[in-house]
């Protein structure tokens, strides 16, 4: 019978209930996962692989390595060490011996596994307590009626409901309907870059007969991903410039003027070319679409109170959104009180603002009598209706998703848009992501002069961070004292991060390691107890002759704002915090810095919470103290020694270029891009921009036969997204 290639094609859009074996119940958990169609199915892609090539015996297996093992369960148990966290242990066996397999929260693996039980397990084999060991591997039962054909098993995102095993049945009969769907990808495009047809690469990235298959499928799939947002990315800015109304702001206005006049300090050069280039875009024809990278403390957020004054100059209204209550409130203590003082009115908006006070506020925004809102996630709400919005300033920009920040703009008929970030990016990079943006950056910060030191110390020379802090103080000076979680060690702690991120992952969320961290289940009661004891501590005997508070992220609000504020006001001169004080808290008079178990945190946070000093015009130390011995992680922290820069440190550390850190991948549709790694591909992705703009020239509707297939993925790919760069 020959394949009906038209009706193959369709079917990929069909919901996902069409496909063999998929019951009303596994839908409803591949929903779950994000699959609702037999595209997203297809889409679904293995997060790792089993590499069964590589398998080994228990005797066989090297410490240090990553290996398959088969072997039969010899006992099963559910342990739970603590409220809140589980695991399984496993004992597996085979004719040469044993291995300890632990896997954290998973529970479910109880109902799953039993004594008896043939499984393979893959992971990295450590030795620990006498036994060869794996933590968290990927646990696949064998048989089950299914042969493991080929040597590379494919590992889905899975859920309790429906296992990786069922996901990969599932997607095997996924294949099968879409067999013969049309390869939208345009042939010369295929040939120039060797790519697989997409069938093929389809089916070799979900069940490769070697790795070295899967990554050429990848490859293919990566491009397409990217010329699809390319295309998406042009046609939308090609659709937003016709028609609209543009927002010319007035740029030198009295509110502007009095603004500037009254800062109390004098920008630095990097600062007035960033206003100027920023005032520029609001003046001219069309929507701005501006993004202003600048390192922490390089002084981003008074460059945006001239963008916010202008808009009020011009009759119009803007939105200040900021990831966190403690930076909302610090805008609007700040800048907010700046922009008042020059006939600017403001107001905050957060979750915890009183119903009268909010309807009040909210009233007088809606009637065009109050300038500017600055806020957290609250100003999403959809009764926040500014009568004239112009402006919209997101500040921490990629701590929000594509689809909050089309609702912010959505609030306005097509108002300019300035994104603040810290977040280390190439040119050329934000300009292939973000499609027709403009950009400043702010390389130094507004007292460089005045140095900011790190040291890295070794648990056994604390003392002398404590003498570090203790000179501070002396000179009337704040210091700051970060905990990291206890979370018992930091490998406990990484793997509740790898899990959460695999959680995220399944969930089709972007992943932040920062919020989870600040996660309240991740504030076992007994982090918090260590960073009280710790407080009580210092209080009693280190810092005696001060007064030592505490910010932790099981507090309340109120709580919380009432330590913040004694800390700002001087009354608290040493504040003990956990991660909750990572991004924009900004006390100048804070100049010492001691981060306890340093190794512990990822460089990227690390770098975000020295930012919190040398923000003054004084000189400031930050101390890392490490706990471990171990080379890697001394080497690591002592890129921190050896540059101040956020953009070189990057360089050093995957961590820091992981994509959840730089842009987040769902900014560009959680449909959008699935195996895009925006650092790894940038190369990719210049060519895919390049590649569609040449394709755009020459149609610009994608109408030609050739390219109608192509028209109709960008389409369906983007389908929730049509107001992505909104401005
Ligand atoms: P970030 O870019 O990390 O958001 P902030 O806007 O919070 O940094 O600014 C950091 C600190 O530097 C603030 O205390 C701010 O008042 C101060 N600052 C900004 N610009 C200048 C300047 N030109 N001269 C002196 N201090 C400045
Ligand atoms: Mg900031």
């Amino acid at each position: 019978m020959p394949i009906d290639r038209e009706k193959a094609t369709l079917a990929l859009d069909e919901p996902v209930s069409r496909v063999r074996l998929v019951s009303p119940a596994r839908a409803r958990a591949l929903e779950k996962l994000g699959v609702r169609t037999l595209r997203d199915l297809l889409t679904h892609f293995p997060r790792s692989y089993i590499d069964l090539s590589r398998v080994e015996s228990c005797a066989g297996a090297r410490i240090g390595e990553t290996c398959t093992i088969r072997g039969t369960v010899h006992e099963i148990r559910l342990k739970k060490p603590r409220r809140g966290l589980s695991l399984v242990e496993i004992a597996l066996v085979d004719g040469t011996g044993i291995i300890m397999v632990t896997a954290f929260r998973q529970p479910w693996l109880m109902d799953q596994i039993k004594a008896g039980t043939e499984v393979a397990v893959s992971g990295k084999v450590v030795f620990d307590y006498g036994y060869k060991r794996m933590t968290n591997p990927f646990i696949e039962v064998v048989g089950e009626g299914e042969e493991v054909t080929g040597t590379v098993v494919p590992v889905h995102p899975a859920t309790e409901k429906l296992s990786a095993a069922w996901v990969r049945r599932i997607v095997a009969n996924g294949l099968e309907a879409a067999e013969g769907a049309f390869d939208p990808l345009p042939l010369g495009l295929r040939l120039r870059y060797r790519l697989m047809s997409r069938n093929a690469a389809l089916h070799a990235i979900h069940f490769p007969t070697a790795l070295a298959e899967s990554d050429e499928a990848r490859r293919r799939l990566v491009y397409e991903e990217l010329l699809y947002l390319e295309l998406f990315l042009m046609q939308e800015g090609m659709a937003r410039s016709a028609g609209r109304e543009p927002v010319r702001h007035v740029t030198d206005g009295p509110r502007v003027g009095a603004f500037a006049a009254g800062l109390p300090f004098e920008l630095t050069g990097e600062q007035q070319r960033a206003r100027d280039e920023i005032l520029e875009a609001m003046a001219a024809d069309g929507c701005m679409n501006h993004m202003l990278l600048g390192d922490v403390g390089t002084g981003k957020t008074v460059v945006a109170g001239h963008a916010l004054a202008a808009a009020a100059d011009t009759g119009g209204q803007a939105l200040l959104l900021a990831p966190t209550e403690v930076l909302a409130r610090q805008h609007m203590a700040g800048l907010g009180e700046r922009l008042e003082e020059a006939g600017v009115s403001c107001a905050l908006l957060t979750g915890s603002t009183p119903a009268a006070e909010r309807a009040e506020m909210l009233e007088r925004f809606a009637a065009g009598a109050l300038d500017v809102l600055i806020g957290t996630h609250a100003l999403l709400s959809d009764d926040v209706v500014p009568a004239r919005l112009t402006l919209a300033v997101i500040d921490e920009q990629q701590r929000f998703g594509v689809d909050q920040r089309a609702k912010l703009l959505e609030k306005g008929e097509a108002p300019d848009a300035l994104y603040l970030t810290a977040t280390p990016i190439p040119r050329t990079l934000a300009l292939a992501l973000y499609g027709n943006l403009t950009l400043s950056y702010i390389k130094h910060r507004p007292h460089d002069s005045a140095r900011r030191t790190t040291h890295v110390l070794p648990r056994d020379r604390q003392g002398e961070a404590f003498d570090g802090a203790r000179e501070a103080l002396a000179r009337g000076e704040q210091v700051f004292v970060v905990c990291p979680l206890v979370g018992k060690d930091s490998e406990e702690r990484d793997r509740k991060a790898a899990g959460k991120a695999r959680d995220a992952d399944a969930a089709g969320e972007e992943y932040h390691p920062a919020v989870a961290i600040e996660d309240e289940a991740d504030f076992a009661s007994d982090d918090v107890a260590a960073a009280t004891r710790e407080a009580d501590m210092l209080q009693r005997q280190t810092f005696a002759d001060y007064t030592v508070g505490l910010l932790h992220g099981g507090m309340g609000t109120e709580a919380k704002r009432e330590v913040m504020e004694a800390f700002r006001a001087g009354e608290v001169q040493v504040l003990v915090a956990t991660t909750v004080i990572e991004v924009g808290v900004d006390v100048p008079n804070a100049t010492v810095m001691i981060v306890e178990d340093a190794d512990r945190f990822g460089l990227a946070q690390l770098h975000q919470l020295r930012g919190r000093v040398g923000r003054g015009e004084k000189a400031a130390e930050v101390y890392l103290i490490s706990a471990s011995q171990r080379e890697e992680s001394l080497a690591r922290l002592s890129a921190m020694e050896s540059t101040d820069d956020g953009f070189e440190l990057a360089a050093f550390d995957l961590s820091l270029r992981r994509e959840g850190d730089i842009l987040g991948n769902r900014q560009h549709g959680a449909s959008g891009l699935k195996l895009v790694n925006i650092m790894r591909d940038g190369a990719v992705i210049e060519a895919a921009r390049a590649d569609a703009q040449a394709l755009l020239e020459l149609d610009p509707a994608l109408e030609e036969p050739d390219h109608r297939a192509l028209a109709r993925e960008v389409r369906l790919m983007f389908a929730h997204e049509s107001t992505i760069q909104g401005g």
